[in-house]
């Protein structure tokens, strides 16, 4: 298949633009590089051994998009463009609701207009919100009480494609519902380039050990878990981006959910631990209050993705410490050296 990977410069669409290469398909990457690195694409055709598409544009610009892709065909889509600092989302929501939903209208207007029926899209296990199960399956609510922008914009394009295919019955949709991406390509050429101050765990954890920051701080340790800190499910970017192409692979009309995780829940200490394992180095922290918004555990139940995807994850925590130690290590400013 050729397959346009719209955000494919990104942390988790370069891992799955090598993926699909591996396995034969052709990539069109799309990306406007406001959070990703022309150099990804690089290192994605190094490691691919083949030549990548690019289309630089703004896909919420639908003039822009339209003339960019002229001329360039696919046959499915695999739609990871956004913003996604939840953060931010809160400071700046119309910035948010404006790119992440306009992206997403003008890639299924433009999907239309070429008679491309296969679609997966990027969401999250954020459209739960503050589950009360765990681990959660996909037959739990979705797109209630969500506690920021961000993820709202996640629960609003899940609909606007259930809407899209109500009224597009050819259409073939997967919403692949992320838990916690971490970890890079075993080479360490590629991986997470946050800019700024990370938001997130693991790469928080990596700028401390490689010295380029202090101190962890550690959101809460009163939580009910087995070590009071919170506990999430941590996938190895590397499952992820098999899973996009598994679920790509076996699309079929209709719309389905799935969560990508692993099923199993690793507290903050623990992270903190298996890093410290994997790279040799100290990670100092400090226990400080929780984060609002944060909530006790999130954890997938994978069973779904597992038997319908044929698909689970290979990679253990430590994996992905070694490797995103790897990716650090070797690349202490990201792509910018
Ligand atoms: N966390 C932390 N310190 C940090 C960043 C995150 O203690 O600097 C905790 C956070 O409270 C949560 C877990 O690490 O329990 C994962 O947070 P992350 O932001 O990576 O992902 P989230 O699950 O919030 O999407």
């Amino acid at each position: 298949m050729r397959v346009l990977l719209t955000g494919g410069a990104g942390y988790i669409g370069s891992h799955t633009a090598l993926v699909l290469m591996e396995r034969g398909h052709d990539v069109v990457v799309l990306d406007d590089f406001s959070n990703s690195s022309i150099e990804a694409v690089r290192r994605i055709e190094e490691l691919g051994g083949r030549a990548v598409q690019l289309v630089t544009a703004d896909l919420a610009d639908p003039a822009a998009a339209r003339a960019a892709l002229e001329g360039i065909d696919f046959d499915a889509a695999i739609h990871l463009a956004g913003l996604k600092a939840v953060g931010e989302s809160v400071a700046q929501p119309t910035r948010y609701y404006r790119v992440n939903i306009d992206s997403a209208l003008v890639l299924l207007d433009l999907m239309h207009e070429r008679g491309v029926t296969k679609l997966v899209f990027s969401s999250s296990a954020t459209v739960y919100g503050d589950p009360t199960v765990s681990p959660i399956d996909e037959s739990q609510p979705s797109g209630v009480g969500l506690t920021n922008p961000y993820g709202w914009t996640k629960a609003m394009i899940e609909q606007i494609i259930r809407d899209t295919r109500a009224a597009r019955p050819e259409l073939g949709a997967v919403l692949l519902r992320y838990f916690n991406p971490v970890g890079a390509h075993p080479s360490g050429r590629i991986g997470e380039d946050p800019s700024g101050i990370p938001n997130n765990l693991m790469p928080f954890i990596a700028q401390v050990a490689v010295g380029k920051r202090e101190r962890l701080s550690v959101f809460g340790d009163a939580y009910p878990t087995p070590d009071g800190t919170g506990v999430r499910d941590y996938i190895h970017v590397m499952d992820l981006a098999e899973g996009h192409v598994a679920a790509l692979e076996r699309i079929e009309p209709g719309v389905e959910a799935y969560n990508l995780g692993s099923g199993t829940g690793s507290s903050v200490l623990e992270v903190v631990r298996a890093f410290e394992q994997a790279s040799g180095r100290p990670v100092p922290y400090d226990i400080v209050p929780p984060r609002a918004g944060d909530v006790a555990e999130v954890v997938a139940d994978p069973s779904k993705a597992n038997e319908r995807l044929g698909w689970s994850t290979t990679r253990s925590l430590a994996e992905a410490c070694a490797d995103s130690w790897r990716w650090q290590s070797t690349n202490p400013g990201g792509y910018a050296g």
